[in-house]
Formats: C-alpha cells, structure tokens, sequence
C-alpha cells in the first residue's frame, strides 16, 4: 500500500495555502463584518482554477480528481469556512451532479464555464417539509406543452442568491420517490418563473450565502432534464453528496489542523502560576487528543478519495469519515477554545469564530444522525 502523495496534488495543496494565507486569512474580519466574499476574490479564486479543481481537463477543470481537491480543500479549511463553503456547494454538489449525471452534451455546454468560475453553482434538494428524509420532496415536474414546469420552494442553498446555474430535484412522480419519482434539472437564473427569496442570516458561516430559491411554474427546456432521463435524479444526488461528504471532512480536517496549531502556541505562549499552561498535563492530552483524531480523520478522507478516484463505490466510507470529521471537528474546535480561555470567547479571536463554524458540519449533507443510519443499513444489510 503506497500512502504517497503524488508530487503534483503536494504541489497544488502547497499553492492552496499559500494563496490562502497571503490573500484569504486578511480578509477574514472583512467577510465576517460584510457577510460577504468580495467579487475581485471570487474572481481571483476562478483565475486559478479553483472553481474546477477535480473534473478533468476536458472540460475545462484542473484534472486533481477528488484526493486533489479534497488536498485543497483541506488548505482552504485553514481560513473562514466562507471560502470552503462556496467552492464546495459549487463543485463537490453543484457542478458535480452535472459531471455524475449530466448528458454528455449537458457537460460541455454547462461544465467550461462552471469549472472557469464564470458562472456558479449550487445544488438544491432540502425543502420546509422535506430535511434528512430527502426523497420525499414536495417541488413538482410538470411536463406541459414541450418544457418542464417547476413549482415549489427550496430552502437553506448554498449559494442559491448568488449562483447562474443551479441543479434542483423535483419530483416528477411523488408516489414513486426515491425509485424512479425524482429528477434533476438544470436551470439558470434567467429562467422565466424562477425567484431568489428569503437569504438567510446564519450562526456561522459568514460570508457564505445561503437563501430560499421560489419556482412558481418555473419553465425549464426538456435539454435541461439532467442526464436526460425522467426519474434518475434521486440516484445523482446522492452521489454528488458522496463527493460533498468527503470534502467536507477534508475541510474539517484542514479547520482542525489549524486550530491546533493555535492551541499549541498558545498553549506555550500563556503563563499561569508561574509556568506556560502547556506544562499541564491536562492541557497536554487536549492536545494530544485533537492530533489523533486529526490524523485519524485525515486517513480516511484519503483512503475514501482515493477510492473515489478509482471510481470504486464509497458511500459508506463517505458517511464514516462524514460523522467521525465533522464530530472530531466540533471536539477540536471546543478543546481549543477551552485552551484559549476567555480569549476565545472574544469576538477578535478566531477561534471564535471557528468555533460556529464547525457546528453546520454536524447538519448539513446529511446529519450525523443520517450517517449513522446509512452506515448501519450497511452494516445490517
Ligand atoms: C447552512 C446550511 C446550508 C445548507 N446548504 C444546502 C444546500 O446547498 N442544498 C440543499 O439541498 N440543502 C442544504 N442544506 C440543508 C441540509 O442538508 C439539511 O439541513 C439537512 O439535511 C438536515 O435536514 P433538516 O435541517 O431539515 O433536519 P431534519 O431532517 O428536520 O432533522 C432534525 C433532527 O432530527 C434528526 N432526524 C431526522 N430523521 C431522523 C431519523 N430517522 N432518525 C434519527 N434522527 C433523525 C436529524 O438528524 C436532526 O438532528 C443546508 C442547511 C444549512 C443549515
């Protein structure tokens, strides 16, 4: 078993945190006062082809495959979640359902421009009636005089206000649900019928956009059925969210790391009675701790994709290193707090920061509830 890296992801994850400590750790007050990533940012981060970081060069990504992205995006989990999360929804679960399930003509009309960051995209399942129990969604698919008509509300999308392209499933059979009742569809801003609504004001997350999308009879070309094939939606979705599972945790990994690099200095820095508090042991296991479960978490998110990349099946995998990265995260992120004292609490700190952010990782993509429950059907099954 060869754990090596390959010479060129450690060169991409070198490039990602140097870009992410020169350009992105500054503005992290910015976009946590304005709730908001400033354009030029955004359009930086597309002109190094981090909008398309694991599709293949054919369609105009950067050909990474998962392990690579998931390199990055455990360097982008080094700042405010704000910048993982809008390469996240866009790639891993936007853009992605397009490269799992799109036709081949889908893919080279939408993916170029998506992988470019010209245009953005996001992913919209989750409705008021419908959260972890997703195929039971209430958003029709009416096929009427030659186009699609949408009707109904998404909720809580990760860069729906902001995104030009964005996958939504509906149900085209209700009764059917999962087998065969759920498409997908592609559908663009302009399209007639469809409206931004409510945006959403977060614990954490600032600077990620997160909003209500409306589609009242929104009209959609039956070329933009995704795949083509009424029905087959269900299946897509669920494995964009394999993808989104496992760099999500390689986020949070990223975020921990960083995090217990700062509870180590500060651990050294601080004195009390007379001595730096990391002289105590029970500092010492907090510490150490967090570092095993770092390590821990990192080798799954390796080994599921790595797995991913050989397009092996790795949907229990994804769910394992989902609940155990996104728990471990929540456990880092309160240790080092506790290490930081009162200092952490404070607004001007980043672990405070941190700290909210890491909560989301527990809930969406599927809760860790949710990933029990798929690790135990297969354990069962
Ligand atoms: C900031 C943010 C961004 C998001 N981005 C997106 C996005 O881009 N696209 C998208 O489609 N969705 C998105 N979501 C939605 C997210 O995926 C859902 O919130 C998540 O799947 C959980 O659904 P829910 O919140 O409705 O919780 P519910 O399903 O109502 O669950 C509530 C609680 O009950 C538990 N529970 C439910 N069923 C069971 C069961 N059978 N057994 C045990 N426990 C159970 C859950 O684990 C949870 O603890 C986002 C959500 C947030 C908060």
């Amino acid at each position: 078993m060869d754990f090596d890296i390959p010479e060129e992801l450690q060169l991409l994850a070198r490039t990602v945190r140097e870009f992410v400590e020169t350009r992105l750790v500054p503005l992290e007050r910015q976009v946590e006062d304005a709730d908001r990533i400033p354009d030029d940012v955004l359009r930086e981060m597309a002109s190094l082809g981090f909008f398309g970081l694991p599709f293949p060069e054919e369609y105009g990504g950067a050909g990474a495959g998962d392990l690579g992205y998931c390199l990055a995006l455990e360097q982008f989990g080094r700042t405010s979640a704000a910048f993982s999360n809008v390469i996240g929804a866009h790639t891993s679960i936007g853009s992605m359902s397009i490269y799992l399930g799109g036709t081949e003509e889908q893919k080279r009309r939408y993916l170029p421009d998506l992988t470019a960051g010209k245009r953005i995209a996001a992913f919209s399942l989750t409705e008021p009636s419908s959260g972890s129990d997703a195929a039971s969604i209430q958003t029709t698919a009416t096929f009427r005089n030659g186009c699609w008509l949408l009707k109904g509300t998404k909720i809580w999308v990760t860069n729906g206000p902001i995104a030009d392209v964005v996958v939504v499933y509906a149900a085209n059979d209700r009764a059917k649900g999962a087998r065969g009742g759920i498409t997908g569809f592609i559908v663009e801003k302009g399209f007639k019928g469809f409206g931004v609504g409510r945006v959403d004001h977060k614990m954490g997350l600032r600077g990620s956009t997160t909003g209500e999308l409306v589609f009242d009879d929104c009209q959609v070309p039956e070329a933009n059925v995704l795949g083509g094939q009424v029905g087959s939606g269900f299946r897509t979705a669920l494995g964009a969210l394999d993808i989104g599972r496992v760099s999500l945790a390689a986020g949070a990994v990223g975020s921990s790391q960083h995090l217990l690099e700062l509870g180590i200095a500060h651990a050294k820095r601080r004195q009390q009675f007379g001595k730096p508090i990391a002289a105590n042991e029970a500092i010492q296991w907090m510490l150490a701790d967090s570092a095993v479960e770092i390590h821990a978490a990192r080798l799954m998110v390796y080994d599921a994709a790595w797995k991913l990349d050989r397009h092996e099946r790795a949907s229990l995998e994804a769910a394992m290193v989902k609940v155990y990265a996104s728990e471990m995260a929540n456990r880092v992120a309160d240790r080092v707090l506790q290490i930081h004292g009162g200092m952490g609490y404070m607004k001007d700190s980043p672990i405070e920061r941190a700290y909210r952010d890491a909560r989301i990782l527990r809930i969406y993509e599927g809760t860790s509830e949710v990933q029990r429950m798929i690790i135990a059907e297969s354990l069962l099954s």
